[in-house]
């Protein structure tokens, strides 16, 4: 069922504004070679896949060299060569140019990964968070790392985590007021913003025995949960594949629900409308927002989720049909109606924080039309993008008053290797809102409902 006609207009109009908004492409000439380069990659799958499997083993190449011979391995596998790589493979016949090109390909693999991720410590990471605060824009920093396979692993994820919201506290105690960042329609929003991943808190979390998994991530959870309620910092738990996704909805809500939680701190979950059951999850999220005493409202984030490729490949090995839809607009539809649920909740006055987390301005202007025709204001809104990916719309949300929390990376190159091969996948899926934008299609079609 379409929106009724005047809500289609707001949506058209705020996403009309919202592109006057974006920073034209001459500002950022860099940006501009990386997307052709992203470009190259889209146009060819098999160059594509090679590429992936290149930054794969960057982290375990020994030298330049090393980094050379893989990455002329990886393209001798693709057909034919666009010229840039013809010319690539030229120079790697002799050790002088397998050298040079090792080099550069190293060098590239830190530019695109610098894209993502803002530094290697938070500490490092200071000064784009900082830089960002002054511009109107807040932050969840994210410490990369995920899947851990021991529990000394687990421990010492743990222990970043914990030392980041120190860190964090520091970077953020001198930062100037800022009420659009700090406050909304249900009370004071924390400064410090920290993302961690349950796989990386428990070498346990297996679908076979969640009880297992979340009864020993909950030890180092609960001790996140206290540092952050006595720092007064908020704690956001992602979501990862949908193998862990029960145990650690029910991790969360069930720590949350403990009377020492009772009073903080702010904490959130995720919600993935590419999952056909996702209505269900949003339904428990509400429920346990409006029931459960606690002074903090829930966070909830809404995505449409990261590991499409995943579950699907998953899926059809075992014969299951998939968890999650196949058509790009059936998510993108179900995403617009959990926006609707979502806020509908918050207007009906339950303690929900939704938090709109997307690149595609079709979707982020829905949910901020959406909102403003159930009669919110625009400061009980949060949107959401992540670095790198969304920088441009972060500009244009910030410019239009509208408050946006950018998701920031930190951590080294081998930690987030994982984390950049899901960002370029994204980026160059020929049926992304990045790429579409990129690919000249007219603005009134990519601010269209989905169909
Ligand atoms: C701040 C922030 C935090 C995030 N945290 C998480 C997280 O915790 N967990 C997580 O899983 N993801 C997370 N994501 C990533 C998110 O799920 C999306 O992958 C990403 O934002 C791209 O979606 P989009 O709306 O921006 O772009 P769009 O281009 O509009 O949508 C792309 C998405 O559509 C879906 N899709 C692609 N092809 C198909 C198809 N053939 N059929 C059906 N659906 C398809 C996929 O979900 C894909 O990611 C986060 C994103 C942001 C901005």
């Amino acid at each position: 069922m379409g929106a009724p006609a005047s809500l289609e207009d707001q949506v058209l109009e705020v996403g009309r504004d919202l592109a006057a908004a974006l920073p034209s492409a001459a500002r950022r000439p860099l940006r501009a070679l990386d997307d052709r380069a992203m470009d190259l990659a889209t146009q060819d799958a098999e160059l594509r896949a090679a590429l992936f499997r290149f930054v794969d083993v960057v982290p375990a190449c020994r030298g330049v060299d090393d980094l050379a011979r893989h990455l002329t391995s990886f393209l001798g596998e693709v057909g034919d060569h666009p010229p840039p790589i013809a010319a690539a493979m030229r120079v790697s016949g002799t050790k002088a140019g397998r050298a040079a090109l090792g080099t550069a390909a190293a060098a590239g693999v830190r530019h695109m990964a610098h894209r993502f991720i803002v530094g290697e410590t938070p500490e490092r990471a200071a000064k784009v968070i900082t830089g960002l605060w002054d511009r109107g824009i807040a932050t969840s920093v994210d410490l990369l790392g995920e899947a851990t396979v021991t529990r000394a692993e687990a421990d010492a994820y743990a222990a970043r985590c914990a030392a980041a919201l120190d860190a964090l506290h520091r970077v953020h105690a001198p930062l100037p007021a800022r009420s659009a960042l700090e406050q909304d329609g249900l009370g004071p929003i924390a400064r410090v913003n920290l993302s961690v991943k349950v796989s990386a808190l428990t070498p346990l979390l297996k679908p076979e025995a969640p009880e297992l998994g979340k009864r020993d991530a909950a030890t180092r959870l609960r001790d996140l949960l206290r540092r952050a309620r006595d720092q007064g910092a908020h704690l956001h738990v992602d979501m990862e594949s949908l193998d862990s996704r029960e145990a650690v909805t029910d991790l969360v809500l069930e720590l949350l629900a403990e009377p020492e939680f009772a009073e903080g701190p702010s904490a959130g979950v995720v919600l993935q409308a590419y999952l056909r059951d996702s209505p269900d999850l949003a339904r428990r999220l509400v429920r346990f927002a409006g029931e459960t005493q606690r002074a903090h409202p829930l966070l909830v984030r809404l995505v449409k989720g990261a590991y499409w490729d995943h579950e699907v490949v998953e899926a059809r090995q075992h014969g299951w049909s998939e968890p999650v839809f196949t058509v790009k607009a059936q998510s993108d539809a179900n995403f617009e109606a959990l926006t609707r649920l979502l806020l509908e909740a918050r207007a009906a006055g339950t303690p929900l924080r939704p938090a709109i987390a997307s690149h595609n301005l079709r979707s982020v202007a829905h949910a901020v039309a959406c909102s403003r025709a159930l009669g919110l204001d625009d400061q009980d809104l949060e949107l959401q993008v992540l670095r790198g990916l969304g920088d441009d719309l972060q500009d244009a949300l910030a410019t239009r008053g509208l408050r946006v929390r950018t998701y920031c990376p930190v951590g080294d190159l081998v930690a987030g290797m994982a984390y950049l091969v899901r960002r370029l996948l994204e980026g160059t899926s020929n049926e992304s809102f990045l790429h579409e934008r990129a690919s000249g299609v007219p603005l009134d079609e990519l601010l269209a409902p989905p169909a």
